[in-house]
């Protein structure tokens, strides 16, 4: 049984990444393998799960999320296996502080050695990553957002930036043991087949079979429509 908790959606749901969610039930459907979604909402005890996905937020509900994550558990069930997909604001509580309004920094939940410091402007556009060879490497989705993430040397992005902003101007997001993190909406893993599979085998400990479809269709032809300028 894949156990998916869809967090705070009404605080990290600005961005429709709440789809990220049905994307993985469904394409575990498809394949015939049992799970669940848990939508947890704020007023709910964490509960176990085994990928907990974190969407993009404004700057007040994500202050109040980093905290409710704090005291609910979320380290402690990623020290125990568990894995977290994250969106933008729920990428940028992960780290071990960042900055909203303002410069003033507030503590992250220290699951990933990055920072998020207070951009000059706001980054809003389309936003493409290289993930891996090829068009099926590129990751497409639309970013907006004003923190500039630095990652701490030797902490893996999800990709290098070969259109728009993503963390700095020159990676994406990160990719650990534990965390899979990306500015990218989209909601991104409906974008992606590619990616969310990637996700889907991290979670599962184990290779899938491919699921050839319309979504690698469309996927193409998204690469196609936001072909890389670098
Ligand atoms: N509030 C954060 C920022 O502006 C995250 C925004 C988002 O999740 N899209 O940097």
């Amino acid at each position: 049984m894949v156990r998916i908790a869809l967090v705070f959606p009404e605080l990290l749901g600005t961005y429709g990444d709440g789809g990220n969610a049905r994307v993985l039930a469904r394409r575990l459907e498809w394949r015939e393998i049992a799970h669940e979604v848990r939508e947890v909402s704020m007023d709910d005890v964490l509960p176990g799960a085994d990928v907990y996905l974190l969407g993009g937020g404004e700057d007040g509900p994500q202050r109040l999320a980093v905290e409710l994550l704090r005291e609910g558990g979320l380290v402690e069930r990623v020290r125990d296996g568990a894995k977290v997909f994250a969106v933008c604001a729920g990428l940028q509580i992960l780290g071990e502080r960042f900055a909203v309004e303002g410069d003033d920094e507030f503590p992250g939940l220290g699951l990933i050695d990055a920072v998020t410091r207070r951009g000059p402007e706001r980054r809003v556009g389309d936003i493409v990553i290289r993930t891996g060879a090829g068009d099926e490497g590129l990751v497409v989705g639309f970013e907006n957002h004003g923190g500039v993430t630095t990652l701490a040397p030797g902490i893996a992005s999800l990709g290098t930036v070969a259109r728009g902003y993503g963390n700095d101007g020159r990676v994406d997001g990160v990719r650990t043991r534990e965390v899979w993190g990306t500015y990218a909406h989209g909601p991104v893993l409906a974008m992606n087949p590619g990616l969310a599979d990637a996700l889907l085998e991290d979670v599962l400990g184990r290779p899938l079979e491919p699921l050839p479809g319309v979504a690698d269709e469309l996927h193409l032809a998204r690469v196609r429509a936001t072909r890389p300028t670098a």
